[in-house]
């Protein structure tokens, strides 16, 4: 990995590659045709109030003709005026719910007539498909491949459920209240790291309802080969082209990561942290829904009669006292100092680690703070204390 000095991405691309078109009403086609590739397929529904990634065998599960409102402590699901499939940025969950699982069994032991038999718990049975990975989301899963994949020590257990998984990304053209993807380098096209990437277009009608398609590499060649796609016409391609440029000026929300790292590095004994200190609950949504945190704790389990034993891997967060225990107790005691920690290791210190900001502009972390404090707002307040 290599460590830059400005702190900035360079910025998310337009939309290149051939146009081809995809009618929605054969967005079915592509569930039946992953599924007899022997693909677990897992796409957004509307569910609970929110946007939920969930196993989808049915493209009528997609959330057709809903969108998100989020807001800082806000995300509400809202009908759109037309019957759009992606007319929305994302609810709380991320694609890291599948890829780095939140409880993950590592290994287990039960004892036999010749001692105890251990098991290393293995990759899922059936490769991923992720059906409708926004850019950011695909940009964190690349910050996730560098701590799981590039360094000395390869995860098994992301390594296993990476490992072939196929990405049908799409565009964002309804970015929320809360997105600053732009302005990250992160979206709102995809522009890498896909198998096909979709740009949804005119979801008034039935007739005009469909998807300009974007081919990723040799996967996404078959596959679109066998879903007879038709060539984009140059109004296609415009149409296409436009979603994207539209969706930049949607954004509600700006952050400039290398000023972000820079005023972090510089900023540690700040009176703002006591100010962050008074709002902060310590609850740890904010890690939890970042797509990029990626730190866990490991639990060990038995029964009672000693027979099995168990070793689970959990999400942790650097929010919890246990997070910072050392002997005599924890090295973060106060909510100032360890939102000041979460914060400084994703836009600051991060670089130094992975080569970029641990950010990917997101939003989920300001719409499902339960008290609403905004990552970018407290950047601004840092840049703009002591300046009269
Ligand atoms: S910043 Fe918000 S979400 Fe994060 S720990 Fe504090 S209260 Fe919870
Ligand atoms: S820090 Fe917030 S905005 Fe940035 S990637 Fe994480 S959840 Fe998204």
């Amino acid at each position: 990995m290599t460590p830059t000095d400005s702190g900035a991405r360079p910025p998310n691309a337009e939309p290149k590659g051939a146009c081809v078109i995809l009618p929605a009403a054969r967005l079915g086609a592509l569930l039946a045709l992953l599924r007899d590739d022997g693909f677990a397929v897992h796409g957004p529904a509307a569910r609970d109030g929110t946007i939920a990634l969930v196993p989808m065998d049915d493209a009528a599960a997609l959330p057709h003709g809903w969108t998100v409102e989020q807001a800082p402590g806000v995300s509400r699901l809202r009908r759109r005026d037309d019957a759009a499939v992606f007319g929305f940025t994302h609810g709380a969950e991320s694609w890291k719910k599948l890829l780095h699982p939140a409880r993950a069994r590592l290994w287990s032991a039960e004892r036999g007539a010749d001692g105890f038999v251990v098991r290393e718990d293995g990759a899922p049975v059936e490769p991923l498909a992720l059906l409708g990975v926004r850019a950011c989301d695909l940009r964190a899963i690349s910050v996730q491949d560098k701590a799981f994949l590039n360094g000395p020590h390869v995860d098994a257990v992301y390594a296993g459920r990476r490992a072939g998984a196929f990405v049908v990304a799409v565009d964002c053209g309804e970015p929320a209240g809360t997105c600053f993807c732009h302005s990250m380098g992160s979206g709102p096209a995809a522009d890498r790291g896909y198998d096909l990437a979709f740009t949804e277009l005119d979801a008034g009608t039935a007739a005009t309802h469909r998807f300009g398609v974007r081919v990723g590499g040799a996967r996404g060649r078959a596959v679109g080969a066998r879903l007879a796609l038709v060539p984009a016409g140059d109004a296609d391609i415009a149409a296409a082209g436009g979603v994207a440029a539209v969706a930049r000026t949607k954004m509600g929300r700006t952050m400039d990561p290398a000023a972000a790292r820079a005023v972090l590095a510089s900023k540690r004994e700040s009176a703002h942290w006591q100010d962050v200190a008074q709002r902060c609950l310590t609850c740890g949504n904010c890690t939890m829904v970042c797509p990029t945190c990626f730190c866990t704790t490991v639990e060990d389990t038995s029964d009672l009669a000693g027979d099995i034993a168990e070793r689970w891997r959990l999400w942790d967060s650097c929010f919890t006292f246990g997070f910072s225990h050392t002997v005599g107790g924890p090295v973060r005691e106060q909510a100032g100092a360890r939102y000041r920690h979460w914060i400084s290791h994703k836009l600051s210190t991060w670089h130094e680690q992975f080569g970029e900001s641990g950010c990917v502009g997101c939003g989920r972390c300001i719409a499902w703070c339960p008290v609403g404090i905004d990552i970018t707002a407290e950047i601004a307040a840092l840049r703009t204390e002591g300046v009269a």
